[in-house]
């Protein structure tokens, strides 16, 4: 297609395995703006998933070697040339996710920031000395990295969802087997192609995408296959316990990025303009198609009215509904079919039980298959089935509340912790909600949280392990203790 053209040599449709690229018969990458096929990208076939966990295995003997200032050097040269080709790489994203340019740009950028995040805490993993009660012995302790890695990632950030897990794996030195989402494999293997370019050695990083049919069977050897030893994954909370069960077999290390419910609390001494800003980008970013969307907005009473038509106001003036490649455009279609169906479902149901549409609300098909109107339902209440389900698009269910007690009660109302916001200028407030919430990060008269410092994860059926921060290194690493006796 045309518009593949322009980004050139990162157009990469094979598979990649131990070094070399390879061609398989494809399944079809679509545009979710115009349903139109882009390309066809190799369906890995099992064998040769195998082949790819045997490259990995066969590579760590050397790479687990390789000084950690050498590991840093290519996590550097990777961040460098992300930045470098970030505008084609953008367009990538933005063809085969649907996100606007400027969405797409922000994440090249983001997913780079973990090569380079890495690349710097690579060399600054540092073991201890401990007294042993023993007085002839002597006993410290040395990171070691886990092994060959799983990497499962979804679509919604199909670069940095990807760097964010590997960039921590090759800094540990771990070697790596990445499965990309079958929505979104373009752009994975543009950053593979920049990372054979970067200096990863052969077999240290390998790139296995396959279709939906064979999703399933790759998860399944990723778990249970004894060369890898650890396996990461970014999905829904659903798909999360299935590959926990099987990796049982194996007793595989895992992290797991699932999904989320983020309450998002206006309380009655907020800063009203700052909350409303906030909910625009948090709510509505990627048409809603992030784990850390803000999912229930719960608004004091006594400001209710005001932050309603403020938001639908802000609406109004600055966002644009269309393809993601219209540079004037800030919002984009939702993903895919189900992903529509869903959010329609939600707000039907919704307002049969009592909600109103106080903007958006239809489908726009003249734009395009995929395309659902920014929406805001008031009046929203915990019998309603969105309150319970994460919406993953762009409906903001707008809840009433009357003090702190009850509020923490509805916010802290489900088994997926994963973000938490909440706006208000009173000082002591801030403190004990920010303690109250029950998820693993809380922005603070912010909506936007996430960047490659920020320990990032949840608590509950959101998952365990944390992603970035110093703290994304030890996912990848063992601790070994060595005592000698002297
Ligand atoms: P999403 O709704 O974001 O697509 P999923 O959890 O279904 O969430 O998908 C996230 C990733 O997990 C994708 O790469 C997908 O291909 C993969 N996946 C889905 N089902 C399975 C499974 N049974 N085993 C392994 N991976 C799976």
């Amino acid at each position: 297609s045309s518009s593949l053209i322009s980004t050139g040599k990162l157009v990469e449709t094979r598979a990649l395995v131990n070094g070399k690229f390879i061609h398989f018969e494809g399944f079809p990458v679509v545009n979710p703006a115009t349903q139109g096929e882009i390309a066809f990208m190799s369906n890995t076939p099992l064998e040769t998933v195998k082949s790819a966990i045997s490259a990995a295995a066969e590579a760590f003997r050397d790479y687990r070697t390789v000084p950690a200032q050498a590991r840093a050097r290519i996590l550097e040269n990777w961040y460098r040339l992300m930045i470098e080709h970030e505008t084609d790489l953008a367009r990538l994203v933005t063809l085969e996710n649907g996100k606007p340019l400027a969405d797409s740009l922000g994440e090249v950028r983001y997913a780079a920031s973990f090569f380079k995040w890495f690349s710097e805490e690579a060399v600054r993993q540092y073991g201890e000395t401990i007294s042993s009660a023993t007085p002839s012995n002597r006993m410290y302790t040395q990171w070691q990295p886990v092994g060959p890695v799983g990497i499962i990632t979804p679509w919604n950030f199909p670069l940095a969802m990807i760097s964010r897990k590997l960039a921590a794996a090759l800094a540990a030195g771990c070697t790596a087997v990445v499965k990309p989402a079958a929505e979104t494999p373009l752009s994975a293997m543009a950053m593979a192609v920049l990372g054979v370019e970067a200096g990863v050695p052969d077999g240290v990083v390998n790139y296995t995408p396959v279709g939906h049919e064979k999703t399933k069977s790759v998860g399944e050897l990723f778990c249970e296959s004894p060369d890898l030893k650890k396996v990461s994954f970014t999905g829904s909370t659903n798909v999360g316990k299935i590959l926990m069960g099987q990796s049982a077999s194996t007793l595989k290390r895992i992290s797991m990025e699932l999904g989320g419910n983020a309450p998002f609390v206006v309380f009655e001494d907020a800063d009203i303009d700052k909350a409303v800003a906030g909910a625009l980008s948090c709510k509505f970013r990627s048409s809603g198609q992030t784990c850390v969307c803000a999912n229930r907005l719960f608004v004091h009473d006594s400001i209710y009215n005001e932050f309603l038509f403020k938001l639908s106001k802000a609406l109004d003036t600055n966002t644009r509904l269309g393809p993601g490649l219209d540079p004037t455009v800030t919002h984009g279609p939702l993903i895919h079919g189900r992903a529509i169906s869903k959010v329609e479902q939600l707000v039907e149901d919704a307002t049969s039980k009592g909600a109103t549409v106080v903007r958006g609300g239809q489908r726009r098909n003249d734009l395009g298959a995929l395309f659902y109107e920014l929406t805001l339902l008031s009046d929203v209440t915990p019998k309603m089935e969105i309150f319970h389900t994460e919406a993953f698009g762009p409906v903001a269910p707008i809840i009433r509340f009357k003090s702190v007690d009850e509020v923490m009660e509805l916010a802290n109302d489900t088994r997926v912790g994963l973000a938490a916001y909440f706006y208000t200028e009173n000082n002591s407030k801030a403190w004990t909600v920010a303690e109250k919430l029950q998820a693993g990060m809380v922005g603070v008269n912010t909506g936007l949280i996430s960047e490659a410092a920020l320990p990032f994860g949840g608590v509950g059926e959101s998952g365990f392990g944390r992603e970035g921060s110093k703290y994304g290194l030890a996912e990848y690493s063992d601790l070994k203790t060595v005592v000698v006796g002297l």
